[in-house]
């Protein structure tokens, strides 16, 4: 073999040291309790990372030992994101809107031996402690709430680092972080991310066919960094040198859109309904916040209704439509246009932007209808499966979970989709979620597009109800918006021309909200508990 290139190792290291070097004075800004606005900066977030690695080496941190964090998007938890893989341990982030038993099982199973809290959070840790056995308790204490017994203060711990942190010589396929599935589908699931992965996935983020981010931007963690890493923003804009903005626990969308001003947010990522608040927020007072010329944001985690699209174009924040999983670090494909679409007829530029888009660079896509690969026709729907350098390649400790992989090595993700001839993909629900109707398929998530797209709807579900002569028919549950009158048949009138009268819901019923997982998205599998002994009407 001819001599090549150095063996250079992929890791989060390397962009800690670089972001200390070339960017300390950039600044990091960060809500706190209270809602004020606490400025630190890169060189900060650099010595103070370096500090926690030190101390927790210190403190007996193996290579690959968890340590998990309970926290707000919040620059003590960018600390972690770097200080925790910098140490050789694996940052493991709990999603604090699990309920305490849920949390049990995810640290007992992940096995972490330190926890890094916020003193905020105090009193949901204290819900589980007794379940768990955590080494070490660190507080974090923004709120100057006293520090209980067992526990340490965060500060006083890293306060004992003499600088002198040596970096492990780290491999690239080393484990860096862990996420745990939010358990949409049952029991919750381990994913560990490698070094290489986390690295390869924020250069990807940053590409400009992607999200597009530079050092000249101002990027918000608005999804939660407990949340497959924050969408990526986070290491991102440390790679980048970007200036980073965190809302901490104020996430209501006037709290957000003030922070978008004050600090000229030129880019943030959220799930759509985080993005629907924030659009009625802008529609109902216009001219109240003046955002950064220039704003892009992302949206993934669920389905981008092109109505929400378009209507964030208007208030000038354009969207890139992403898909992924915690099992993809999460993004695998992103729908900007191509060049030549720009000259499309606006209509279908919406179609295509819509979509959840094309896979990033090193990520393969498929479609399997049955044992076949289903052709890119924009029409014949498969389950999506995808294998890349951030696919993960197993589930943490879990021997049962590997049918989640194809024999020849594809992570086959429980998604139906079908891929158009650009290769743009379009879900068209989770697997478990279609509505089988009389031997035909019904998408709930294109019912739940074209529902929402009514000028009186907030929000709407789509669930399979069983049925006794179609096996099961789509039930439409809507959330109106505020004062608004809306009834069966304006619905059904609205959306009759988008689909054959066999795919339309049979009946819809008003509430005044949906549930959804911890995460933000639509909980199907309680609203189908709920509507479980519902009766259909007429029966044709
Ligand atoms: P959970 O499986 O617990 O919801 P994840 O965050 O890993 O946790 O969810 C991944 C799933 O979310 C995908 O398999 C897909 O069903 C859905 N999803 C993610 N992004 C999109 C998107 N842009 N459009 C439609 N569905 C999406």
């Amino acid at each position: 073999m001819l001599g090549t290139m150095m063996r250079y190792p992929l890791t989060l290291n390397s962009l800690l040291e670089r972001v200390g070097q070339l960017f300390p004075s950039v600044e990091v800004v960060a809500r706190i309790p209270g809602k004020s606005v606490l400025r630190t900066s890169y060189g900060e977030a650099h010595r103070r990372a370096r500090a926690l690695a030190e101390m927790l080496q210190k403190a007996g941190l193996r290579r690959g030992d968890r340590v998990a964090t309970l926290m707000w998007n919040q620059h003590v938890h960018l600390e972690a994101y770097l200080g925790v893989p910098a140490a050789g341990g694996v940052l493991h982030t709990l999603n604090l809107r699990l309920a305490p038993q849920e949390l049990a099982y995810i640290v007992n199973h992940a096995q972490d031996r330190v926890l890094i809290v916020d003193d905020v959070l105090l009193s949901l840790y204290e819900s589980f402690a007794a379940q768990v056995k955590l080494e070490r308790v660190l507080v974090v204490r923004l709120s100057g709430a006293p520090v209980p017994a067992g526990c340490e203060d965060y500060e006083e711990f890293i306060r004992e680092a003499s600088g002198d942190f040596q970096y492990p010589d780290l491999d690239e396929n080393e484990a860096a972080g862990m996420c745990y599935t939010s358990g949409t589908t049952g029991t919750p699931k381990g994913v560990v991310y490698s070094h290489r992965a986390l690295v390869l996935h924020a250069m990807n983020f940053a590409l400009p066919d992607v999200c597009c981010i530079s050092q000249q931007d101002v990027v918000m963690a608005l999804a939660p960094m407990f949340h497959v890493n924050a969408h990526g923003v986070p290491l991102t804009a440390v790679m980048t040198g970007a200036k980073l903005v965190f809302p901490g626990r104020y996430l209501d969308p006037e709290s957000v859109l003030e922070l978008f001003e004050s600090e000229q947010v030129t880019f943030a990522s959220a799930v759509p309904t985080v993005w629907l608040g924030i659009l009625q927020a802008l529609e109902s007072q216009p001219g109240r916040w003046k955002l950064a010329p220039g704003m892009h944001g992302m949206a993934g985690g669920s389905a981008l209704p092109e109505s929400l699209l378009r209507g964030l174009d208007r208030q000038g924040i354009p969207m890139t439509h992403c898909w992924g999983m915690t099992e993809t670090t999460p993004i695998v494909t992103a729908s900007n246009l191509k060049s030549y679409m720009r000259d499309w007829p606006e209509d279908r530029r919406y179609e295509m932007r819509a979509r959840q888009g094309r896979p990033s660079p090193f990520m393969e896509i498929r479609t399997m209808a049955g044992d076949d690969s289903a052709p890119w026709d924009g029409a014949t729907p498969g389950e999506l499966q995808v294998k890349g350098p951030w696919v993960a390649a197993s589930y943490y400790n879990m021997p049962q979970g590997g049918e989640r992989w194809s024999s020849d090595g594809w992570l086959r993700t429980g998604d139906v989709a079908n891929i158009d001839p650009e290769g743009y993909v379009k879900i068209v629900d989770r697997i478990k979620d279609l509505i089988k109707s009389g031997g035909e398929w019904i998408s709930s998530v294109d019912l739940e597009n074209a529902i929402v797209a009514h000028p009186d709807v907030r929000e709407a579900a789509v669930i399979a109800v069983s049925h006794p002569k179609w096996q099961e028919r789509p039930l439409a549950v809507v959330v109106p918006r505020e004062g608004a009158q809306l009834n069966t048949s304006t619905l059904r009138a609205f959306l009759a021309p988008k689909f054959a009268s066999w795919q339309l819901p049979d009946a819809f019923v008003f509430v005044e909200q949906l549930p959804h997982t911890s995460t933000g998205k639509l909980l199907k599998a309680a609203l189908r508990k709920q509507y479980r002994d519902w009766v259909w009407e007429k029966i044709s």
